[in-house]
Formats: C-alpha cells, sequence, structure tokens
C-alpha cells in the first residue's frame, strides 16, 4: 500500500523550447540575425532537453579528474572528463559556437552565435568557457597574420577533437587564456613569467600561471616578460613534432561552481611558444581576447537569469500554497516579475553589445567606440546582479530550491563566477571610467545611443539627466555608481524602444525613477511599485512544457 499520494509538486521543466524567449528573439532579428531562427529554435529544444539537463548534471557531478603521470611514471598533465562533458562539447563546436563566426562572412553571424550561445549555456555553463576562449582568441591572433592563417581555419572547424596531438593533426582546435599569476590576476603587469627568444624565432617560456582554465585545449594566448617587456604568446600544448610541450599541471582548482570545467595550476619550463603581436604589448594584444570573453561574460550572465526566472515561474505556475496558486499570490508575482524585468534587461544589452560586435569586426568604427565602454559598464552592472537573482530565484522554489537536484544550487554557484573573470567588478567599473575619460568616441557614441531614447519616458530622461552631471566629476571611488547608471541607463533605452511595454514600463518605474518616495522600488527584488502588470510580465518568463 503506498503511504501517501505525492501532489502539489510541479511537472519536471524538460521538454521545453528554452529559445521560446521573446526578449531573445526579437534582439536576434533586430540584430541581423533573423535568418539563424531556426537554427536557434533547434539548439533552444536540445537545450531544454531531458537528455541535454541530464548531461548538465553527470558533467558538474564528475568532475574532472587530473593524471599527472601514467603508471610508469612518465608525465602525461592529461585531464580526464565524464563523458557527458565530451557530448556537450561536441554539440557546442557543431554549432559553431566556438570559432566558426569569423569564417562566416554573413552580417548577423556574430549574433547568431551569441544566440546560439545564450540558449545552449542552460544545459551546462562549464563547458562554455573553452568555447568562449576559442571564439574569442581569434582576434588577438589575428595580429600574428602568419599564425592566425595556420590556425584559424582548426579554430573554426565544425570539429570536436579531444586528445593531445600536435595542432595541424587536428580536425578541430580548442583555445585558452593564461593570464593569472600568484601575485596577480589584475594586475597583469606584475606577471613574472620570462620568454627567451631560441634563435630560431620561436621563445621558450619558463615560469607558472595560478588559473588557466580548460588545460586540454591545444593553443593557450600566454602573458611573459621578454627582452621588450610583457608580451603576448602562443603556446601549444604538443610541440609540431609531436612531443608534449612543457606545460605542467600542477593541480586542478577545487572551485565554488563552474565544476564541469577544470582549471588548472599550471608550470611551464623551457614550454615553446610563438609571439603574437610586437614584444612589450602583450596587454594590447591580449586584450582583444579579453573583450571577446567580456561579451561571452554578459551573454552567460543573461543565460542563467533566464534560466533561474524561468524556473521560478515553472515551479510558481503549479505550485499552491495558501489556497492559490504561487504565482497568483501578488507577492510573488511581484518577485517573479522583478526576476523576469532583470532578466529581460540583461538580456537586451547582451545582444545590443553581440550586435555591436559583429558590426565592429565588419569596419564600423563608431559601433566599436559604442561597444568600449557600453561593454565595460554592462559587463560590471549584469555580473554583479547574478548572485543575487539567482539567490532570489532559487528561494521561489522553497525548500526545494535549497536541494540540489533542482538545479537552482548549481545556478547560485555559477553566478559569481562572470563577476570575477575578465576584469573583477572593481576592475570592470574602472575600465568604464577609464573609456569615458580617454576615449571621447566612446562617450560620444554611447550618449548618442541614449539619445535615441529621448522623449519616450520621462523617467529615462530624467536618469540620463543625473549621469551626465555625474560625468562632470568623475572619481575612482564612484566608478561603480558611474557604471551601475550608464547600465542602467543603457538597459533602459533599449526597452522602451524596443522592449514589451509592460516590461519597460517597470522597469523604468523601478530601476531609473528617483523619486525615493512610499512607492520607490527597494533594495530587494519583489518591490515593484504597486499597478505594475506583474501578470503580463511573469507570463513571458513562463515556459510551456512540451510533452
Ligand atoms: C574559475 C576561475 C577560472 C579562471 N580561469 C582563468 C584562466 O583561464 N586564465 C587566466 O588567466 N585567469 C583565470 N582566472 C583568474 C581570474 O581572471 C582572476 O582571478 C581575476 O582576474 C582576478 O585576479 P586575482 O585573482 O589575482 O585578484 P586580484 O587582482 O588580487 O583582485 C582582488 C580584488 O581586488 C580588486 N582590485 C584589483 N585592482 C583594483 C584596483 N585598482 N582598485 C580597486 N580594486 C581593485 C579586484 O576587483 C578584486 O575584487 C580564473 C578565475 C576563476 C575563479
Amino acid at each position: 500500500m503506498p503511504t501517501h499520494e505525492v501532489f502539489n509538486q510541479p511537472p519536471a521543466l524538460t521538454g521545453y523550447d528554452v529559445a521560446d524567449d521573446a526578449a531573445m528573439l526579437s534582439a536576434l532579428r533586430r540584430e541581423g540575425a533573423g535568418w539563424a531562427e531556426g537554427a536557434v529554435r533547434e539548439l533552444g529544444r536540445l537545450a531544454g532537453s531531458a537528455q541535454a539537463q541530464e548531461q548538465g548534471r553527470q558533467a558538474n557531478e564528475n568532475p574532472p579528474k587530473l593524471r599527472t603521470h601514467d603508471r610508469f611514471g612518465n608525465r602525461v598533465d592529461e585531464v580526464e572528463f565524464h563523458p557527458a562533458w565530451h557530448e556537450l562539447m561536441t554539440v557546442a563546436v557543431r554549432h559553431g559556437l566556438h570559432a566558426a563566426p569569423w569564417r562566416d562572412s554573413r552580417p548577423g553571424a556574430h549574433v547568431a552565435r551569441a544566440a546560439g550561445f545564450y540558449v545552449w549555456g542552460a544545459a551546462d555553463a562549464g563547458h562554455c568557457c573553452p568555447i568562449s576562449m576559442t571564439y574569442a582568441i581569434v582576434p588577438a591572433l589575428r595580429q600574428a597574420p602568419g599564425l592566425a592563417e595556420r590556425f584559424e581555419p582548426l579554430l573554426a572547424a565544425p570539429e570536436y577533437d579531444f586528445g593531445l596531438r600536435p595542432p595541424e593533426t587536428k580536425r578541430g582546435l580548442l583555445a585558452g587564456m593564461s593570464m593569472t599569476e600568484k601575485q596577480g590576476g589584475s594586475d597583469v603587469r606584475a606577471n613574472t613569467t620570462q620568454a627567451i627568444a631560441s634563435g630560431d624565432g620561436s621563445y621558450l617560456l619558463t615560469g607558472h600561471k595560478w588559473f588557466t582554465s580548460a588545460p586540454m585545449g591545444d593553443l593557450f594566448m600566454v602573458l611573459a616578460q621578454a627582452p621588450g617587456g610583457l608580451s603576448c604568446f602562443l603556446l601549444p600544448r604538443v610541440r609540431p613534432d609531436g612531443t608534449l610541450n612543457s606545460m605542467r599541471l600542477q593541480r586542478l582548482k577545487d572551485k565554488l561552481g563552474n565544476r564541469s570545467n577544470a582549471s588548472a595550476e599550471v608550470e611551464y619550463d623551457e614550454a615553446l611558444a610563438w609571439l603574437v603581436g610586437e614584444e612589450g604589448r602583450g596587454v594590447r594584444t591580449i586584450i582583444e581576447m579579453v573583450n571577446v570573453t567580456r561579451l561571452d561574460c554578459v551573454l552567460g550572465t543573461a543565460t542563467g537569469m533566464r534560466a533561474g526566472v524561468t524556473m521560478a515561474a515553472h515551479h510558481a505556475a503549479h505550485r499552491t500554497a495558501f489556497g492559490r496558486k504561487l504565482a497568483d499570490q501578488p507577492l510573488m508575482a511581484s518577485v517573479l516579475a522583478d526576476l523576469a524585468i532583470e532578466s529581460e534587461a540583461t538580456t537586451m544589452a547582451a545582444f545590443r553589445l553581440a550586435g555591436a560586435t559583429d558590426r565592429a569586426v565588419r569596419g564600423d568604427e563608431r559601433e566599436a567606440a559604442f561597444r568600449r565602454l557600453a561593454l565595460a559598464a554592462t559587463k560590471y552592472w549584469a555580473c554583479k546582479r547574478a548572485p543575487a537573482h539567482a539567490a532570489e530565484a532559487l528561494e521561489c522554489l522553497g525548500g526545494n530550491g535549497y536541494v540540489e537536484e533542482s538545479g537552482m544550487p548549481r545556478l547560485y554557484r555559477e553566478a559569481p563566477l562572470a563577476s570575477i573573470w575578465e576584469g573583477s567588478g572593481n576592475v570592470a567599473a574602472l575600465d568604464a571610467l577609464r573609456a569615458l575619460m580617454r576615449q571621447p568616441e566612446s562617450a560620444e557614441a554611447f550618449f548618442a545611443e541614449l539619445d535615441q531614447a529621448a522623449g519616450a519616458d520621462t523617467r529615462l530622461d530624467q536618469a540620463v539627466i543625473r549621469l551626465r552631471k555625474e560625468l562632470s566629476d568623475p572619481s575612482e571611488a564612484r566608478a561603480r555608481h558611474l557604471a551601475e547608471a550608464m547600465a542602467l541607463a543603457l538597459q533602459g533605452a533599449l526597452l522602451v524602444r524596443y522592449g514589451d511595454p509592460a516590461v519597460a514600463d517597470a522597469f523604468a518605474a523601478s530601476r531609473l525613477a528617483g523619486d525615493g518616495g512610499s512607492s520607490a522600488w527597494g533594495r530587494a527584488f519583489g518591490t515593484l511599485p504597486a499597478g505594475t502588470d506583474t501578470a503580463a510580465i511573469v507570463r513571458r518568463a513562463t515556459p510551456a512544457v512540451l510533452a
């Protein structure tokens, strides 16, 4: 005899289309990649399938293992992954979420890739790290045209070919980035790794790196001190003659989240590398890579927010408490709507930046200038919002959200990472300030973007006036405030021009109105002003479960 009936639990959230996301789809079309909608929807259905979710779970519950030596005592420096990791990587590479858009001349190719990255990341965030670094290495590598000619076709090839072999013998390559050392990550000029010219045009690198993720990649962009100063190098994991390059994996990090992915401490002992760009211009060279991974930090954050609010809205649509569905309880509706507003605003900014990237790559200097400032500010603010967003989404599931198998703990542990990577919060905010002060064309392009929304909403107009006033006396100590205000103004401008009217109105009422009165937005999610059309907003975040 059963002891009890299970009821008032939601159906599993599987078999849905992650790409069924109105804010993302309209941004995809607006930014010039409407042609990719069919492929994005296909990938969205795959990401929402029970199979992909299971692969994400398995890859995280069976984290990678380091094997430094073989049974005979020879160094092998290999990392072993669960088969689910390889499945996830295969899908990502087959769908061109890595370097493929660099070899695709269609306008919007980078936006199409951004949409794929956004939806597929819902299956697992960890494997997106090597995918992102492989995407990002190309603009930096192009500063060494000979190396780009050799490796770019393989970096862009839609083939996931795992294993340590000479790069040119593989069907497809993956890349990584090796900058951070024990004594400093943000301040890379403090790097101590030495590069010595070997006489044949190559260099030998000796030193250590404190964080190098995805160490089973084939090529790494490494910073090291050459005679001419800090320089950027391309380091192959296996030398062209087939011998293992001396990139020794010391340990894998035991990380808070991002557990499917491996992040290693490495030592280089006269490791072969090739110079990229000029000696002494390492930071300037590698920044081309960092800027692209920053875009993925924003996209990945948008993915996490969308996943969180989708899971929360799904739960609340099916769970009853005190005689009503949770979604129909006015206070829960306010929490869910607030989470959905944050998620849509982040998605819209992320896609505007993906569009700017696409146009900048094709030579649009104004878009490049816009992106310079808007990306730094948005990277700061979107990533800063992620942990609070994940915590609140988790709480919508009550105790179930605190339990591993709900998927919420994984989302929550992942949430702070994008803010640390590629310029931690303060560094990103200071970078926005630097762009503002030193690159007037960036500030001009940024404000021209805001001006296009002028007159549409008085709360936005007032926020832009306050922002301009603050800019007249900028200071380092206020850089976070400034970056936040810039990011909010951009999100507001995009929403009033292109967003859903209920979302745009609630965003302006909560994030931009500076009245501070009793109807004002509070500091936690779920404090939207009375009169907000929460039901309409929550509907946009509630997934349709197919079967
Ligand atoms: C999971 C994971 C994977 C990673 N993978 C890689 C990788 O593949 N390759 C790689 O090179 N690195 C990698 N990193 C390292 C990461 O990029 C660095 O941790 C990050 O850049 C910060 O550097 P740091 O840890 O040395 O901290 P620090 O530079 O010491 O910074 C500490 C704090 O001080 C703040 N700060 C720094 N400068 C200033 C300033 N001027 N004013 C005010 N505040 C300041 C920072 O914002 C931060 O909050 C990874 C990190 C993690 C967590």
